[in-house]
């Protein structure tokens, strides 16, 4: 038994014989340095990258903590956006399995309130959701704190920039005194400070270091005058041909700015901002990844925690404003060993962030130059898959397999064809070859769905 084995913790055994069973062979880092500490009690605040597993550390934390059998909300997980919400809950209640009748609800804005009311109303242990919808059920009494033993939040530093300060403190006022806090945060400016000791009782602090030394991540840095930042980042999308890559920008306006110029020089570009409607934020994410369209470009706040990782590239338009946020960006390539190449622009007025980032990483960075305009000359690069959407989903009680089925059945295309199916409440998409998009497309319009005629769309 090595000490990265989750058999070396004090957890319960069903949670144990599950985490076999999901092939969480070691514990990774973080969670080998948070659990032992979390399972003891302690308050804690905890730090490290996306994609690190922290979902896990206190998931694990809050599920020891929990009693099935009395039926009441035992934990709150706060998270800044609903697509994180969504990840979290989804890996709790894998975390769960070996637990029987956990139920884990999500309560978030843009989703509709009533469904959650009746929700509530049928009771849940665990409660994930985004801190205004919470903030809202539990001023209209119909959510009750007061048997919460775990409290997390999760990228607090994500929810204190989206504004979500005054809702947090006003939840953490509602919480039981007697109870385990926990906070995640991948970076941590000031305010978080003040979050902190409104939230935690002694914490202890566990922090994984976040320098990519060791990875394969190349960071290449090109001195751009500003108003040559859009033919650069043209140059570099030419040279690289990245399947898939997220272009960063500071701001919304500059999300769409750059959009505009990708989709006017060919490319296969969506924005990915705070400022979309929920529909068009999953439908961009989904398209994005079944590989339908290669490039996002995405502002922080609208890109973390996101389950995209694995980037042929990363390409920073702009800077970010202080070097975590440039690591964790940049660490959503070359990961598992694949190659990754992570390209940032900046411009003279930027150069106390390159020194910043110097510091923080305690490397050198030399500027480069960029690819000559001869990388003009070869096509575009297209992505080979489109995305067909579907008018139904779960609540229909549509599946994954249930499309594919009706998909590839008979005199239907190759399941080789088929790409990602995602299923949404009301709705699903489904990633196919291009070239068998018009098959596929009659195949679901003139065929059915478990016995059941939907609407389908293909997705431009
Ligand atoms: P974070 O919140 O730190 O960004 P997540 O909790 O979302 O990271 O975890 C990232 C991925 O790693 C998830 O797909 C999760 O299922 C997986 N994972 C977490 N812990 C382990 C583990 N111990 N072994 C294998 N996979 C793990
Ligand atoms: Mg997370």
């Amino acid at each position: 038994m090595t000490q990265l084995s989750f058999s070396s913790l004090s957890l319960k055994s069903e949670l144990v014989s599950n985490l076999a069973s999901l092939n969480y062979n070691e514990m990774t880092p973080i969670q080998a340095e948070s659990l032992p500490l979390i399972i003891e009690g302690h308050d804690l605040i905890g730090q490290a990258k996306t994609g690190s597993g922290k979902t896990a550390a206190f998931g694990l934390g809050l599920l020891q903590n929990l009693d099935v059998t009395q039926f009441c909300v035992q934990s709150l997980i706060l998270c800044p956006t609903r697509e994180l919400a969504d990840q979290v809950a989804t890996e709790i209640r894998k975390l769960a399995r070996g637990i029987q009748n956990i139920k884990v609800l999500t309560l978030c804005g843009g989703m509709p309130v009533r469904a959650q009311v009746s929700s509530l109303e049928h009771g849940a242990h665990i409660i994930v959701g985004t801190p205004g919808r919470v903030l809202d059920h539990l001023e209209k009494e119909r959510l009750d704190l007061s048997q919460i033993n775990t409290l997390v939040l999760d990228e607090a530093d994500k929810m204190l920039e989206m504004g979500f300060q005054d809702a947090v403190d006003a939840i953490i006022e509602q919480a039981p005194k007697q109870r385990q806090s926990l906070l995640f945060s991948a970076t941590f400016p000031k305010q978080i400070e003040s979050i902190a000791s409104k939230l935690l009782v002694n914490p202890k602090t566990v922090k994984v270091a976040s320098t990519h030394s060791e990875s394969s991540i190349s960071q290449l840095f090109f001195n751009v005058p500003n108003d040559q930042r859009l033919a650069g980042l043209e140059l570099l999308l030419m040279k690289y041909q990245p399947a898939s890559c997220v272009v960063f920008c500071n701001t919304k306006i500059e999300t769409l700015e750059v959009t505009d110029f990708l989709a006017s020089c060919g490319f296969s570009a969506l924005a990915l901002n705070g400022d979309l409607e929920q529909k068009d934020r999953d439908q961009a994410i989904v398209r994005f990844a079944n590989k339908s369209v290669s490039i996002l470009v995405a502002t922080d706040v609208a890109s973390r925690g996101l389950d995209i990782d694995n980037l042929d590239a990363v390409i920073n338009y702009q800077l970010a404003h202080d070097p975590d946020t440039h690591v964790h960006r940049i660490g959503r390539t070359g990961r598992a060993g694949s190659k990754g190449v992570a390209c940032s622009l900046f411009s003279h007025n930027d150069s106390h962030k390159v020194v910043n980032i110097e510091d923080y990483l305690d490397m050198r960075i030399e500027e480069s130059a960029l690819p000559d305009d001869s990388v003009l000359n070869q096509a575009v690069y297209t992505p080979t898959m489109g995305t067909i959407r579907i008018g139904g989903g779960k609540k229909q009680k549509v599946r994954a397999g249930d499309i594919l089925g009706a998909l590839t059945g008979d005199t239907g295309i190759d399941s080789k064809h088929v790409g990602k199916i995602n299923v949404f409440d009301h709705c699903a998409y489904v990633g196919v070859d291009k070239g068998v998009a018009a098959a596929a497309l009659k195949k679901l319009e003139n065929g059915k769905i478990k016995g059941k005629k939907y609407r389908a769309w293909r997705i431009r």
